[in-house]
């Protein structure tokens, strides 16, 4: 690492559950992004800032007026933009040793593995169950490991997934089939506070941290098929433990 590096992350360095061998790690990671509304804003903030050398960020959707209570990288200047460009111009401003690259795609189950083959990880921040289980499933595919964070009002839930492991649940072995065929769950109907998402957001990045340094760092528990459950309102954190269906359509 470079004299420059070192400074920057020297407060990661000095931490013996990362140290410089986690922090040499993350420098050659490559993780996905999913989403790049109130969950992805924050997991890039933090995920650049943790100096992980190459994101990209998948999203199809333009910047809102409605977007600024809670995507905290956009200003009124980028409305109309793609959410991409504006988030990948951020992060390169912010350190230009990351190498981000920008996919404005909605992704699908017939273009999911193209974008994400290649990724250590994959951070899933969507919004909507069919996204979330085209990502899921060519995750699994692919054999990458899979961060799903999702929100629904006062409630978030955090869990890393690698169903393509013999033991281990995927994301549809948690949720079934029911949702494939429905876009049921979005934020215009059911409300969402900002500091809720960027608390889901920023749990994510822990999370997806832990999976890139798994075999370098103490840090690097991926704590495969834990479902985190964060209530806002209480508040409060549980953990369940999602186990592996036999019967499941994508992994059993
Ligand atoms: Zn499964």
């Amino acid at each position: 690492m470079t004299p420059d590096r070192l400074d920057r992350f020297a407060r990661h360095i000095v931490l013996p559950e990362l140290g410089g061998a986690g922090q040499a790690r993350l420098a050659t990671a490559h993780i996905a992004l999913v989403g790049m509304g109130g969950i992805g804003n924050p997991a890039l903030q933090y995920l650049a800032g943790a100096g992980v050398g190459r994101l990209t960020l998948i999203d199809d959707d333009v910047v809102d007026a409605s977007n600024l209570q809670r995507q905290t990288l956009f200003t009124p200047g980028d409305i109309g933009e793609a959410k991409v460009a504006v988030a990948a111009r951020w992060a390169v401003r912010f350190d230009p040793a990351l190498d981000v690259v920008a996919q404005q795609v909605r992704i699908r189950a017939d273009n999911a593995a193209g974008l994400l083959a290649g990724a250590d990880v994959v951070l899933d921040g969507s919004d909507n169950f069919a996204t979330r289980l085209a990502v899921a499933d060519a995750c699994v595919a692919l054999g990458v490991p899979l961060t799903s964070a999702a929100l629904g009002r006062f409630q978030g839930q955090v869990a890393n997934f690698a169903g393509h492991l013999p033991d281990q649940a995927c994301y549809r072995c948690f949720v079934g089939d029911a949702f494939d065929a429905t876009d049921c769950d979005s934020c215009a109907d059911m409300g969402v506070l900002g500091a809720m998402v960027g608390m889901v957001g920023a749990f994510a990045a822990m999370q997806a941290l832990r999976v890139i340094t798994a075999g370098v760092s103490t840090l690097g528990d991926p704590q495969w098929g834990q479902l985190h459950v964060l209530d806002g309102l209480a508040p409060g954190l549980r953990t369940m433990r999602i186990t592996k269906d036999p019967a499941c359509g994508t992994c059993g």
